[in-house]
């Protein structure tokens, strides 16, 4: 919804308690106040998004202000059971009908490096979160059947990303699940999502960056050469380029019928003994509407999530949790078998979705020097780590030749 005192929505954006908050290193300490100095970049937002574009832009050299309304990686981030899937929302097959095959090929192979560009650039930073490469189970269900996902399979093998069709018998030898098809593929990941992102922004403070909280920014303007942005508080903060990752908060300019915020649910379990290997070790998720989805962490929790609704607030009733959990924990056991007992952790939360199943990486219209990353969609990680690219690129002057894909529609 509006927030008439700010520049961007403000929304519930977690309800009830996600595991990550509870980790260690999940967030960072940050300046409470503003420094005098004049940054090459600003960058709204204290997420994932965030701090991938922090981390990017101090890589370019640049000098970087970082400032959010929430203390750092308290946003939506902390909500994600972090499947960093290199597979859109919508698949291959039908994105090619949407858009033409050579951008829906694009944006499939981008997502696809952009797992390996994250999982190379943790390494890198020496980021302690739980990154592991994973394989991504994709079941079939009431939004594909087995000869969809035989097609599916196919497309995906056609450009060179690597999709192994399952059917029924090889799926009950491998995974002990009943369904009609799968498609298996190797080229996904996991993480702690909050570790992650503060590790990020760890590395951004350690090159030009600064990092203050609270810091709500309540209006901006542009001017020749640069960006002024008001706080809150009536402070006037100037750069040459400001970068919005506000995550589901987005500006009002951002709004359009292309995408749309809605209400989902997730728990995580106690640390389960004897859980089989594929289990431990597979992300799953079903071609379903709304789409159950699984994955366990380190210590042997079962993380899953869904139950989706079509309503941008329902999420913040504190009474639908429990509700909420129960049913996710219901349909897992009825695909797995397994009994979650009572969840150690669930939580409610808005849930950004596009049409195509694309990002939103674009200049605010109207607009030169100001930028909006809107990761939405089922690997909003994923896409953050595009739009890292894509805006670092563009401030630097160079050009991605994927750029258009995820501009504003
Ligand atoms: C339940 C759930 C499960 C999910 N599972 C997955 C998954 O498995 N894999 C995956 O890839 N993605 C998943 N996602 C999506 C992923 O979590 C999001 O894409 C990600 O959290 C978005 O991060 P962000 O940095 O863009 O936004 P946020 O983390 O919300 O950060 C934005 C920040 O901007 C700040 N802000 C907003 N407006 C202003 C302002 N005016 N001034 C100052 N600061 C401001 C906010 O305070 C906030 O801290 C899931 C999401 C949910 C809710």
């Amino acid at each position: 919804m509006p927030d008439h005192d700010s520049a961007t929505r403000s929304e519930n954006l977690r309800t009830g308690v996600s595991l990550w908050t509870r980790t260690p290193n999940s967030t960072v300490a940050a300046e409470r106040t503003l420094p005098r100095q004049r940054f090459d970049v600003i960058v709204v937002g204290a997420g994932i998004s965030g701090a991938l574009v922090a981390e990017a832009l101090t890589r370019d050299g640049k000098s970087v202000l970082i400032v959010d309304r929430r203390p750092p990686v308290r946003g939506s981030t902390p909500a994600s059971t972090a499947m960093i899937l290199h597979e859109i929302d919508v698949p291959l097959v039908r994105l090619r009908r949407k858009i033409g095959d050579a951008k829906a090929n694009a944006a499939w192979r981008r997502s696809a490096r952009s797992v390996d560009h994250l999982i190379a650039l943790t390494e890198r930073l020496g980021i302690d979160c739980g990154m592991e490469r994973k394989p991504a189970l994709y079941l079939a269900g009431d939004e594909m059947g087995v000869r969809a996902l035989k097609a599916e399979a196919a497309a995906r093998a056609e450009i060179g990303i690597d999709a192994a069709y399952l059917d029924r018998a090889a799926l009950g030898e491998r995974f002990d699940l009943d369904r009609p098809a799968a498609i298996l593929s190797s080229m996904s990941a996991s993480a702690n999502p909050a570790q992650l992102a503060a590790g990020l922004l760890k590395a951004a403070l350690a090159r030009k960056a600064r990092l203050v909280s609270p810091v709500d920014i309540s209006d901006m303007a542009e001017l020749p050469g640069g960006v002024a942005l008001a706080t809150r508080d009536g402070a006037v903060l100037t750069a040459e380029h400001v970068v919005f990752s506000t995550g589901y908060e987005f500006l009002p300019q951002m709004e359009s019928a292309a995408h749309s915020v809605v209400s989902t649910w997730a728990l995580a379990s106690k640390p389960l003994r004897r859980l089989p290997a594929w289990l431990k070790e597979t992300l799953v998720w079903e071609a379903s509407d709304p789409y159950l989805y699984f994955r366990a962490d380190a210590a042997g929790r079962i993380i899953v999530g869904g139950e989706d609704e079509a309503s941008e607030d329902s999420n913040s009733d504190p009474d639908k949790i429990g509700k909420k959990a129960k049913a996710i924990a219901g349909k897992f056991k009825a695909l797995t078998g397994f009994d979650l007992g009572k969840p150690a952790y669930a939580w409610g939360a808005p849930f950004g979705i596009t049409r195509d199943g694309l990002p939103i990486i674009d200049r605010v219209p109207g607009h030169e020097r100001v930028f909006a990353i809107m990761g939405f969609g089922g690997n909003g990680i994923t896409f953050s780590t595009i739009a890292a690219e894509i805006v670092s690129a563009a401030i630097a002057g160079r050009r991605d030749p994927d750029a258009d894909l995820f501009a504003y529609r």
